[in-house]
């Protein structure tokens, strides 16, 4: 929610759980604000956890709701639609069963086509900048003075506490899903180059935010680092898996070295011998995921990651890795890994 020139702006509605409403209902009065100030609510895109309660609020309080016209087709048959999306990374495929939510439908007061919006007319300093495409097909974004609210175009980074995902370190993350990874991908340069233009220096992603603008730009100048380091380590996992030295081979470093949880030390070829020609033990399964670049260049890079690793006859362990490349010949190696419980 967003005060402005004594007025109230509602981003997102909340997700179509019982009880909700009324908690919304109840936050805002605990601000000290009454519904009736709320000049109009924004719902930036068709998704359940953001669409769940506009139609509560619309019948309920006369709130107008503004929308994308774009995502029509889910408002009004109150489908979030996920079968449409694409899973971008392990949670989404964790997140999926949970988050494919049905809400009551409704149709917006105010729809947004491709062209930005003024909100002068209803008394408010700021502009609603529609997204087409990407997460969805609708996608609105909301800039009120230096505040800029970007729905789900990107997240903040999260970890798992107990049963719920929190912020963790407010870095630029992406999304779990996206219809379209790849306009999703490109809309970040946008984005950044709004919030540049209006010295934004605090962007509001809908999860997990907030993020500093710095922090986006340093996510978009990492992001193909990232992405290359990801797919070596992912090949690497399942090269170990199969028992496939000659491909873990490629991957490591002359110089790797790695340090274990249980504080077991291996060189390449000891690694090599040790864990996937002839393993004692041996690695069932290994994945990762929460993948981040602490910092990179074009010649090295150290990244972070939360591996699960599963070793015949062992429980499943989870294991916070720190791990350091170099490139040579335009190909990432892996030269030292730490594992830590
Ligand atoms: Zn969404």
């Amino acid at each position: 929610m967003v005060e402005n020139n004594n007025k109230l702006v509602l981003i997102e509605t909340g997700v179509p759980v019982e009880g909700y409403a009324d908690s919304l209902v109840q936050s805002i009065a605990d601000l000290g604000f009454k519904t009736e100030q709320i000049a109009l609510a924004i719902v930036t895109h068709g998704h359940g956890d953001h669409a769940g309660n506009a139609h509560y609020l619309q019948e309920t309080f006369d709130i107008p709701i503004v929308g994308s016209q774009y995502d029509l087709d889910k408002f009004s048959s109150g489908k979030t639609e996920l079968a449409k999306s694409k899973d971008v990374s392990i949670w989404g495929t964790r997140l999926r069963p949970n988050m494919d939510m049905d809400y009551a439908a409704f149709t917006p007061d105010v729809l947004v086509g491709s062209a930005e919006v003024d909100l002068e007319k209803y008394g408010i300093d700021g502009k609603i900048i529609p997204l087409k495409g990407g997460h969805t097909p609708g996608g609105l974004m909301v800039l009120i003075g230096n505040q800029f609210f970007v729905g789900d175009a990107f997240i903040g980074t999260f970890r798992l506490d107990g049963a719920n995902l929190v912020p963790d370190g407010h870095h630029a993350r992406t999304h779990f899903y996206h219809e379209n990874t790849t306009l999703a991908d490109k809309w970040l340069e946008v984005i950044e180059k709004i919030a540049t233009l209006n010295n934004v220096a605090t962007i509001y992603p809908t999860h997990f935010g907030p993020v500093t603008t710095a922090e986006l730009s340093t996510y978009i100048a990492v992001r193909p680092t990232l992405k290359d380091l990801t797919k070596l380590q992912e090949s690497l996992f399942k090269a170990i898996e199969h028992g496939d030295s000659a491909l873990a081979n490629t991957f490591l470093s002359k110089n790797f070295n790695i340090n274990t949880v249980s504080e077991q030390q291996f060189t390449k070829i000891d690694y090599v011998q040790k864990r996937i020609r002839n393993p004692k033990t041996k690695i069932e399964t290994v994945t990762a995921e929460d993948f981040r670049i602490i910092k990179a260049d074009n010649n090295m890079a150290i990244m972070t990651f939360l591996k699960n690793l599963k070793l015949t006859n062992k429980e499943p362990q989870s294991i916070k890795a720190t791990a350091f490349y170099t490139k040579a010949k335009g190909n990432w190696h892996l030269v030292f890994e730490q594992d830590t419980p």
